[in-house]
């Protein structure tokens, strides 16, 4: 019988639990036996492997995390660990596998297409930071987890009229920042890919309170230079306005999909199994507008991204 295997690598993201099930269902839908690789690349190089059956997959499509598990693995980046996850997926008959994890585990599944796997990736990860798609899974859940939590603080930085500045996650992507901050009717947003003047937010910073603004939020992405600690400082020192400091954290990386991951998740799944019934694919899927696509993973790998500046303009417009 025709065998598809299916892992989660790197950062876990919400909506990797409804792609496994996609996957997983769809697959045995075309006729495929599908076994379930644990903790990633460490569990492939280690053989931990089983079978899925669709009851495997029952109860998961609102939870968060991956009940693959997922991991780093160092070892995976060395020759003997490649062999020794090649031999892994013969020794279990596999020649077709899902990867779904970020631009790392990507890069990953490229290594394996590279040794005569037919492999499809599949965007997972919260920073949005794979260039060639529009969205991630997962990406849509920490922009509104940080929308909440954007929401809570603006109720206690008015009370108290002070100035916060709120972390949220995304590596070097500033997307998270942008969504969130946008939604979230931040004052000013910080992301890696665009330099802020410091002087010059400042000075935004003291306008908006002589023209009566209470208080301010800025959201700083973890990638911009600049600690927030440090940002915190710099501002007290220049404006006089008490600054605090909020770092979100690993909450943005948990929690129940919203309805666009689960989805996103769902459709990507199948994609990935319908491009599997070729043989030889070596393919990244993505979203463009509403529309599921795939691509070589090289050259998934190597698209640019620019959408920063303008969405930096709807933010100086607004804010
Ligand atoms: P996230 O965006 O959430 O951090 P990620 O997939 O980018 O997810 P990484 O830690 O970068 O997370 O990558 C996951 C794993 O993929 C690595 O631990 C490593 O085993 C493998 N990997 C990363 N880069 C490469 C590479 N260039 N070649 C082979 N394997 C890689």
């Amino acid at each position: 019988m025709k065998r598809i295997g299916v892992l989660t690598s790197g950062g876990d993201s919400p909506g990797m639990n409804a792609c496994i099930r996609a996957v997983v269902r769809s697959a045995i839908s075309s006729g495929y036996e599908v076994y379930g690789i644990k903790r990633g690349y460490e569990g492939l190089i280690d053989g931990d492997i089983e079978k899925l059956v669709t009851s495997s997959v029952a109860d998961i499509i609102h939870r968060g995390g991956t009940i693959l598990q997922t991991a780093r693995s160092e070892r995976f980046m060395t020759e003997d660990g490649l062999n020794k996850a090649i031999e892994s997926l013969k020794k279990c008959e596999i020649d077709k596998l899902v990867v779904i994890g970020g631009d790392g585990s990507l890069r990953g599944a490229k290594k394996l297409a590279e040794m005569g796997i037919s492999v499809v990736g599949l965007p997972g990860t919260i920073d949005n930071d794979l260039a060639y798609t529009d969205m991630t899974i997962g990406f849509d859940t920490a922009v509104n987890t940080a929308l909440h939590a954007i929401g809570n603080i603006r109720d206690t930085s008015s009370s108290h009229g002070r100035i916060t500045i709120i972390e949220v996650m995304g590596r070097a992507c500033g997307d998270i920042a942008l969504y969130a901050g946008l939604a979230g009717g931040a004052e000013t947003i910080l992301v890696p890919e665009v330099d802020t003047d410091v002087d010059e937010m400042c000075q935004k910073l003291i306008t908006g309170m002589h023209r009566g603004k209470k208080h301010s939020l800025i959201v700083r992405a973890e990638g911009v230079k600049i600690s927030s600690e440090d940002l915190a400082k710099l501002i007290y020192e220049k404006t006089g306005l008490e600054t605090k400091v909020v770092v979100l954290g690993y909450i943005q990386r948990g929690g129940s999909p919203t309805a666009i991951d689960r989805i996103l998740a769902s459709r990507m799944g199948i994609h990935a199994v319908e491009l599997l019934n070729e043989e030889n694919v070596h393919k990244a899927v993505g979203i463009r507008g509403d529309d599921i696509f795939s691509m070589d993973i090289d050259e998934a790998l190597n698209a640019n991204k620019s959408n920063h500046v303008d969405f930096m303009k709807y933010c100086d417009i607004l804010c």
